[in-house]
């Protein structure tokens, strides 16, 4: 009998790549659809970078490297850690991998088993809430709201936990709400972790480099818990390498020993020649890629101020990331001619036939109020899609 395993018939495809894999499709048919929903840097990786890869292929990195990376590259994350974040970890406490979102699935099928429960405040990123169902987990949705910058409170994780609580996902920067969790947010956090020191959290700090207001706070920084926590990092938004496939964490030793033992199954080591450029891009002082940030805070700026000419559109200011979340809960109900916009899926269908722009509905990411839109593309192309959007929404009417 040909039939797929239960596993990954029960597994949703990733809603961000679902929907930028459909505007490409009308993309090829010729429609002239302009897509706000992959997360990914319209840059090209920086040319030190792309130089210390052109190096590894000449001097050989063509074997199989150690499984959790090479020791210098693990060093000198353990240096930039340091440098940057103030954490102390040493080079065998990192696992570098085939990108963030493997690490976050090597770290969930570490740490839950099945039954076990997992808080994800809301919105979260997708690919949380399905690795998590994968690992046989249950996924514990903590709503929040826009009236609270998104950011989950001590008193919502008290309210969520039980005795089968085993983590806690989130990101910050984060994607989608674009909300960055200054060190009073992250301390609400420590304290939840302190009263309950058999849960683990997992920090998913991959937007660390596109921060407007200063510096990154890692929940590790907290003594009291690190031992309790795993930094998840990378190389695909700060340095613009989403196609390269590298990703670390940072995790006490009996978690990172248990990463590399899955790594070893499921992939080996990330390609040695990522490898090497991934250390040039972390050895690197992070104002190299400063002007990647001063570029996404000018649409920032733009898009903000555009968002808010589109009726029924409620946007906070994001401090981070390179993602607006607005809340367009009020333009439920509302119809053109027999069609109903009821939700938010509706709305991004609408918005893609109507306007042929692609955004991604924020039902994928816990929060079905809203919807996302990526602001990783040129100024032009975010003008007329913005402009777009708002005569579509322009046209619907009351029911
Ligand atoms: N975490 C978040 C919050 C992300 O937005 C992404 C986007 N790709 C990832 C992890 C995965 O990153 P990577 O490309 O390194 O796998
Ligand atoms: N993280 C990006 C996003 O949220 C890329 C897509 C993905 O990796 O799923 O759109």
């Amino acid at each position: 009998m040909k039939q797929l395993s239960n596993r990954i018939q029960a597994l949703s495809e990733s809603a961000t790549i679902a929907m930028s894999r459909r505007s490409r499709e009308l993309k090829e048919q010729g429609i002239d659809v302009i897509s706000l929903s992959l997360g990914e840097p319209d840059f090209e990786t920086p040319d030190f970078i792309r130089e210390a890869a052109k190096e590894a292929i000449d001097v050989g990195y063509s074997h199989y490297p150690p499984i959790p990376g090479y020791a210098d590259l693990r060093a000198s994350i353990a240096k930039k850690l340091k440098r940057d974040n103030n954490l102390d970890y040493k080079a065998s406490e990192i696992v570098v991998s085939t990108g963030a979102k493997q690490s976050i699935a090597n770290v969930v099928l570490c740490l839950v088993n099945p039954g076990d429960e997992v808080l994800l405040p809301a919105p979260y990123w997708v690919s949380y809430y399905e690795l998590v169902k994968l690992a046989g987990g249950v996924p514990v949705v903590i709503p929040t709201s826009i009236e609270n910058d998104f950011k989950v409170s001590l008193e919502e994780l008290r309210a969520h936990h039980s005795d089968k609580t085993k983590l806690l996902i989130f990101s910050s920067p984060c994607n989608p709400s674009g909300s960055v969790f200054e060190k009073e947010d992250l301390a609400e956090i420590a304290k939840y972790l302190e009263e309950n020191s058999q849960v683990m959290a997992l920090s998913d700090e991959i937007y660390e480099l596109i921060n407007f207001d200063g510096i990154n706070h890692s929940l590790a920084s907290f003594n009291t818990i690190k031992e309790q926590v795993i930094t998840v990092n990378g190389f695909s938004k700060g340095f613009a390498m989403t196609g390269w496939r590298c990703g670390y964490i940072a995790a006490p030793q009996w978690v990172a020993d248990a990463c590399t033992k899955m790594q070893g199954q499921f992939t080996s080591a990330t390609s040695g020649i990522t490898q090497r450029a991934a250390k040039a891009a972390v050895e690197a002082d992070p104002s190299t890629v400063s002007f990647m940030v001063e570029a996404f805070r000018e649409r920032r700026e733009k898009v903000g101020a555009w968002l808010k000419e589109i009726p029924g559109f409620k946007t906070n200011q994001p401090k981070g990331a390179f993602y607006f979340f607005p809340d367009v809960s009020a333009l439920f109900g509302k119809k053109i001619g027999e069609r109903v916009i009821s939700n938010d899926e509706d709305l991004c269908f609408y918005l893609l036939e109507e306007a042929k722009v692609a955004t991604v509905p924020g039902g994928a990411f816990g929060d079905p109020n809203c919807i996302r839109l990526s602001y990783a593309s040129s100024i032009a192309d975010l003008e007329k899609a913005l402009t777009r959007i708002k005569n579509a929404i322009e046209k619907l009417e009351d029911a």
